[in-house]
């Protein structure tokens, strides 16, 4: 489609939205539409054509049907704060903003459900849950703010997620519009639904599936106790050593989360956080569950952490000191800010028994490319959460920030790992896809996208490094391939 092809169907879908919805949901004013041009990655801006604020699961249907006519592409929106770039609008296409769907319709203790609507915030599940004896499981840092249909989309997690799992064990069934604009269902309320897993297909699919309107969630008992540690180390080693002992003991702490020198130096500027001085490293480790269990295995991770090589370990002994505790680990992206002008948070993931060595490499790649690099992130599930620093205003740095980044995400596929841990791919890092995928994988996922988009509308230009057209020919790698691939066209 040309750009003037594309102004043109924009224009026609306008005129049809008009008729059908409410004026004040379409933003057309271009400094109104500027202010959605990015999501929690500002470095990528794009002015959407249009931006619609829907009111309902069937305004949701009504714009996507019309997109399906007209042939506009459209990306869903939640609250923005996605960091690989996923809710970045199309300059010729709609982008629909669920944040107008807040009503949290059930919280059910007697089964253990919530049904939410997608703009519903994260934390807002909890607070109406906790009253109750139960809370949502899924903690990313930003719960204050991100929405359900985000974290469904982009199968978020947090510093629990080590023994909760991620939103993907936490959602029973959606309510879902489909690229053409039916609305159906997915996934049930009763377990081992019959058939594909369609419901695990869309949790993840970062927008490209279709729009998740409606989400009937899992919710967990509040824990009986929940007692919250702090460990200084001399080194991450050292600390990566502790997680890997504390788990081969038998222990799955709800939180295991480690802080490097440079990540500590940060968060002491930003909060006076007050950990251990000189620690080259701290570990935060949170247990809960019931009382007498919680209290046996303190005793144990203060033994492991001490014979890891601990040469402070301090536990909080009510919520005001757990609160002081996680206050560094909590503002550590934030409080970078105060010790560089610039910096790039990374994300990825690695097999926990390669962490040591992972960093090791990482400190080598960075002293030798004279970046720094600050590491806070999930030990316990191997999520790191490296951050680049920088200054934009100097020279290639910049570039040289983006390299080291590119580097990083190497090392974490090289030891068995991922480019993402849970931040998704978005506009970002589709170009570090074919870095962990071959041509087939690829073109066997975007079968999968076909198959509910077939044109191609649902937030195009996101996870694919070359979008393939959905009646195309899958790409032969060798004429020994050829009949299975046939075979796979036909799905
Ligand atoms: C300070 C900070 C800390 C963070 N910490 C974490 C963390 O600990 N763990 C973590 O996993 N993430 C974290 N994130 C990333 C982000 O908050 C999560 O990815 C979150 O789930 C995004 O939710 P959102 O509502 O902001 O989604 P958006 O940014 O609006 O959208 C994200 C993606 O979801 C799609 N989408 C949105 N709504 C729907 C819908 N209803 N149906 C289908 N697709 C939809 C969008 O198209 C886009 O691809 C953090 C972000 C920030 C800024």
């Amino acid at each position: 489609m040309t750009q003037t092809d594309g102004q043109a169907a924009i224009r026609g879908l306008d005129r049809d939205l008009r008729g059908q919805l409410p004026g004040h949901t379409l933003i057309t004013d271009p400094a109104q539409r500027e202010t959605y041009a990015c999501d929690g990655l500002a470095a990528y801006r794009v002015r959407p054509a249009l931006v619609v604020l829907v009111e309902s699961a069937e305004q949701v249907a009504q714009v996507v049907r019309a997109c399906a006519r007209h042939g506009v592409p459209f990306v869903a929106r939640g609250s923005g704060t996605g960091l690989s770039g996923g809710a970045l609008p199309h300059a010729d296409g709609v982008l629909i903003v669920t944040s107008r769907l807040r009503t949290l319709h059930e919280v059910r203790p007697e089964d253990q459900r919530a049904v939410a609507d997608p703009g519903v915030i994260n934390l807002a599940v909890s607070k109406a849950a906790n009253p109750l004896g139960y809370y949502f499981a899924p903690d990313p840092s930003s719960q204050q703010i991100c929405s359900i249909g985000g974290n469904v989309a982009e199968n978020s997690g947090g510093a629990h997620c080590l023994k909760y799992g991620f939103t993907a064990g936490h959602v029973l069934s959606l309510d879902v519009v489909t690229p053409d604009g039916e609305q159906i269902t997915l996934g049930t309320e009763a377990p081992d639904a019959p058939g594909y897993d369609l419901l695990g297909a869309f949790v993840g699919s970062e927008g490209t599936l279709g729009i998740a309107t409606r989400a009937t969630l899992r919710l967990t008992r509040l824990p009986q106790d929940v007692h919250t540690c702090l460990a200084g180390f001399g080194s991450t080693d050292d600390a990566g050593a502790a997680t890997s002992a504390i788990i081969a003991a038998g222990i799955v702490p709800a939180a295991i989360e480690i802080m490097d020198a440079l990540a500590i130096e940060a968060a002491e500027a930003a909060v006076s956080c007050g950990y251990p001085e000189g620690a080259g490293a701290v570990l935060v480790v949170e247990l809960d569950g019931p009382a007498v269990e919680v209290a046996d295995e303190l005793e144990r991770v203060e033994q492991i952490c001490r014979d890891q090589g601990a040469f402070e370990f301090r536990a909080a002994t009510d919520a005001a000191e757990r609160a002081e505790i996680w206050k560094g680990r909590k503002s550590a992206f934030a409080a970078v800010g105060r010790i560089s002008p610039d910096y790039i948070v990374q994300d990825g993931v690695v097999p926990r028994t390669s962490l040591p060595e992972v960093l090791r490499e990482m400190g080598r790649i960075s002293a030798e490319r004279g970046v720094r690099v600050a590491n806070v992130f999930h030990a316990g599930d191997g999520n790191l959460h490296p951050l680049v620093l920088f200054d934009a205003a100097q020279e290639g740095a910049t570039e040289r920030a983006e390299e080291v980044s590119g580097m990083i995400l190497d090392l974490c596929i090289e030891h068995g790992g991922s480019i993402t841990g849970e931040h998704g791919v978005g506009a970002d890092k589709a170009r570090y896809m074919p870095r962990m995928f071959g041509p087939d994988d690829l073109d066997t996922m975007q079968l999968v996208r076909c198959a509910f988009d077939p044109a191609g509308l649902a937030n195009p230009g996101k996870i694919y490094p070359t979008p393939r057209m959905c009646g195309e020919r899958p790409r032969i790698v060798h004429a020994a391939d050829e009949p299975v691939l046939e075979q796979a066209e036909v799905f």
